[in-house]
């Protein structure tokens, strides 16, 4: 029994905050953890950015339908649910994912969640767990289900370490170089022939 697991942001969708700030012409919204490593700080700068341009969840919701999954990524998703059992590992938001989320046609989503109060302001954000797509991958492990599991970057890692067979796609060349022991494919074509090659069962591509 084989389950495929996937990161969303620079997997099957465009990074979402980074869309849109582009969008939005919000220029800080931009900032990464990359600029600001402690994800908390991180967070509460965007929660802020989005009060103060008087950003509500359903605003929010309405820029975010205008974008779409990056290229071959719905026909991706269709191709991998006739083979496997799909869930996507993600560290973003429910309420940020969901018109994405309806392109893809609601694929399984572990993810995290925003708090909105009765006027829709986004006034906090709720994390699942700790190290999540690790945590995720053990526990369907404990279920029995042989992981194969592909990622862009370095939140996938210990997803990837922990699954049966992990892939690096889209990644940049440091993550490449800083993780040999994963495969890299340069697309979601590569990506379905690593799969086909991963499965421990005879697969038609
Ligand atoms: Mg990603």
């Amino acid at each position: 029994m084989e389950l495929a697991c996937l990161d969303l942001e620079g997997v099957l969708i465009p990074e979402i905050w980074i869309a849109f700030a582009e969008r939005t012409g919000i220029e800080e919204l931009r900032a990464t953890t990359r600029d600001i490593p402690d994800y908390d700080v991180l967070m509460r700068q965007r929660l802020r950015l989005l009060d103060e341009h008087n950003l509500r969840i359903d605003d929010i919701q309405q820029v975010i339908a205008t974008l779409e999954p990056l290229p071959g990524a719905i026909d991706f998703v269709d191709w991998l649910r006739e083979r496997f059992q799909v869930i996507i590992l993600s560290d973003t938001f429910y309420e940020f994912s969901q018109p994405l989320m309806r392109q893809l046609k609601w694929p399984t989503l572990f993810c995290h969640r925003l708090v909105t109060d009765e006027q829709g302001r986004v006034v906090d954000y709720k994390l699942r767990q700790r190290d999540p797509k690790r945590a995720s991958v053990q526990a369907l492990h404990s279920l029995n289900y042989r992981v194969i599991a592909a990622g862009d970057s370095y939140n996938d890692t210990t997803m990837l370490a922990e699954a049966d067979v992990g892939f690096l796609i889209h990644a940049p060349q440091n993550v490449i170089d800083e993780f040999p022991q994963f495969k890299p494919v340069d697309n979601l074509e590569e990506l379905k022939l690593a799969f086909v090659e991963a499965s421990d069962r005879r697969l038609a591509q």
